[in-house]
């Protein structure tokens, strides 16, 4: 989750077998999951069909609906448009909340709110509401930042998650219900969201189908409304997805985790590039601009003497001349166990202007509520305890290992991530 810096120009923006970096197993369910389905995933027809079956008029799903989508009931008992019986039979159908637990830090000031959602098998996932007031030529927005996965199976070592190992897709109507709940939150102020970013817990593109439909969901102007472009879905690279969202037109916006231009250290930073190289992906992106006519964001975490030296910025700007692209450099957030710290402010501003130029413009932009970790699956992270120090120690050797022998330009020769490469999505 990131924000821009004051003084930079803001623009638009089953547990793997092999888990090359995973420092323990992602916090396991504890509890068989809850087969009634999520309300907010069930569409009208289908709704329309239940009521008949109950006896009940069509219309009634209108009042549902309403009532799901409306910022006052938070459970079908609260909704006395409704008779009593219909009430308990709803709640014995259909999940009003596919969240058992929501809990709110916030921090930044007040800017930054971060939700910890608890699912019905225990399993903990993270979506974060990011406030940005309203500047000379900008409207105010509300950003929420939701998750599409518990745990990840690509596991990139400076991400949260990604030491989490992957634990299960998030059903539609948990990815949708993040969004009712930071809209609820933000109803009570009278304000309501204005951009949706899947930058959260989990890889959206191997999730892909339930990421559609969510977003389906939520452009639908009789459930929640908001229009797709003001929707980004980002990727680590799965290239198939990309091929996948290329062919379904302009949609959403996509921005892609480059992190390295040069194969041997993506390989080390994003495990699925060993999958699908990096000029694979850029090769996707351009077709998907070609076809769609919109510019795909890049986004970049910036590690200390990792992929932050002039070289790395050469290379990017060797990679993306030319593109439709536009380049967002985040220092890292230190919240993973890594030996690794993020790039000073001076040497990503050096970078920035680097590729600026060689003709490729970029943003630098600033983690936001680091000290609840921005980075989601932080929090998820800390739920799933403590790793034992030796384990720690052994990973921190192992990524310095790697990442000395990329920067010497060492293909790593480890296979990619189990969970990655033969899930077509
Ligand atoms: N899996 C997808 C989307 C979720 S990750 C992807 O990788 O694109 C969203 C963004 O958070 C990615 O760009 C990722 O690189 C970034 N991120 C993860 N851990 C981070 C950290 N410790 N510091 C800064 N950015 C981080
Ligand atoms: Fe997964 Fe994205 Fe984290 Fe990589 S950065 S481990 S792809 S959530």
């Amino acid at each position: 989750m990131t924000s821009e810096t004051p003084d930079t120009t803001p623009t638009p923006t089953p547990a793997p077998a092999v888990q090359p970096f995973g420092l323990r197993p992602a916090p396991s369910a504890s509890a068989p999951r809850d087969p009634r389905p999520g309300i907010s995933a069930v569409t009208t027809d289908e709704l329309k069909a239940w009521l008949v079956a109950q006896g009940q008029p069509a219309y009634r799903a209108r009042q549902v609906a309403d009532a799901a989508w409306g910022h006052k009931a938070t459970g079908f008992d609260d909704v006395r448009t409704l008779p009593g019986d219909l009430r308990a039979a709803l709640d014995e159908a259909f999940r009003f909340d596919t969240m058992t637990e929501t809990e709110v830090r916030v921090t930044d000031g007040g800017l930054t709110e971060k939700a910890i959602h608890r699912l019905s098998d225990g399993l903990v996932i993270e979506s974060v509401l990011m406030h940005y007031p309203a500047r000379d030529d900008a409207r105010e927005r509300h950003t929420l930042c939701i998750s599409s996965q518990a745990g990840c199976a690509v596991g990139c070592p400076f991400c949260a998650t990604g030491e989490l190992g992957m634990e299960r897709d998030l059903e539609t109507a948990e990815i949708v219900d993040q969004v009712r709940h930071a809209a609820r939150r933000l109803a009570v102020d009278g304000k309501h969201l204005t951009n949706i970013v899947f930058m959260g817990m989990g890889e959206p593109l191997l999730n892909l189908d339930r990421v559609l439909e969510s977003i389906g969901i939520l452009n639908d102007p009789t459930r929640f409304g908001l229009g797709a472009r003001h929707i980004t879905v980002s990727t680590s690279g799965v290239v198939p997805g990309i091929e996948r969202l290329t062919a379904l037109g302009p949609q959403f916006g996509l921005a892609i985790s480059l992190h390295a231009a040069r194969n041997p250290l993506r390989d080390v930073l994003v495990p699925l590039n060993r999958r699908w190289p990096v000029e694979e992906v850029v090769a996707a992106a351009r077709a998907h601009t070609q076809a769609t006519g919109r510019r795909v964001t890049y986004e970049a975490t910036m590690i200390a003497g990792i992929n932050d030296t002039d070289a790395d910025a050469d290379a990017m700007a060797d990679l993306l001349r030319g593109e439709l692209a536009h380049v967002n450099l985040i220092p890292m957030n230190q919240v993973a166990h890594t030996p690794w710290t993020g790039t000073p402010i001076p040497q990503v501003v050096r970078f920035a202007a680097r590729l600026g130029a060689a003709g490729v413009t970029a943003t630098i932009r600033q983690n936001r509520g680091t000290e609840i970790g921005a980075a989601c699956g932080q929090l998820a992270a800390e739920a799933a305890g403590r790793p034992a120090p030796i384990v720690v120690q052994r990973r921190r050797e192992r990524l310095e290992a790697q990442s000395a022998a990329a920067l010497r330009g060492e293909r790593s020769e480890e296979p990619a991530p189990a969970g990655v490469g033969e899930k077509a999505p």
